[in-house]
């Protein structure tokens, strides 16, 4: 089992680089979504813009605390992704930007859910929480294979 979550990881990783993984356009983030059974794996590739509003070191106190309050938001799964199943998700892995490399900054996350039974869906709570993401580019790995969707605000992930 833990063999074939590599795997998916692994064939993801390939199809991201294929779609040319990284393209940095505001509005637009990708996610990378492996589910393996009971276990969902979910990395949140974004520009910062989305998420603060701008993408250079902080200068006023409000935009130091938005740094503050967003990398907060970020360590609870459930304000950006909610499988349909009763599921509980270990501690995210959250990458802040450094602001130190020029104009644009990115900002990403990984979360790992296990679940109770298999979700068929994954709710997207993220657009009400982040009015900044204008459009998902989905990379997704399931036992049926692998495919890229494209999401709006407001729609789910189905996983079927
Ligand atoms: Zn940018």
């Amino acid at each position: 089992m833990k063999a074939l979550f590599f795997m998916a990881a692994m064939s993801i990783h390939t199809l991201s680089i294929a779609a040319d993984h990284g393209a940095h356009v505001h509005g637009a983030a990708e996610i990378d979504v492996v589910v393996d059974g009971k276990k969902v794996l979910i990395t949140l590739e974004s520009p910062a813009d989305n998420l603060l509003g701008f993408e250079r070191a902080p200068k006023s106190d409000y935009e130091k605390n938005k740094v503050k309050d967003v990398a907060a938001q970020l360590q609870f799964a459930a304000n950006l992704f909610a499988p349909n199943a009763e599921c509980k998700s270990s501690k995210p892995v959250v990458t802040m930007p450094t602001f130190s490399k020029g104009e644009h900054s990115d900002i990403s996350a990984e979360y790992a859910f296990e679940c109770s039974n298999m979700p068929t869906q994954i709710k997207l709570p993220l657009w009400k929480n982040f009015a900044g993401f204008k459009g998902l580019t989905v990379n997704l790995v399931t036992d049926k294979g692998q495919k890229q969707l494209k999401l709006k605000p407001g729609q789910v992930l189905d996983l079927k």
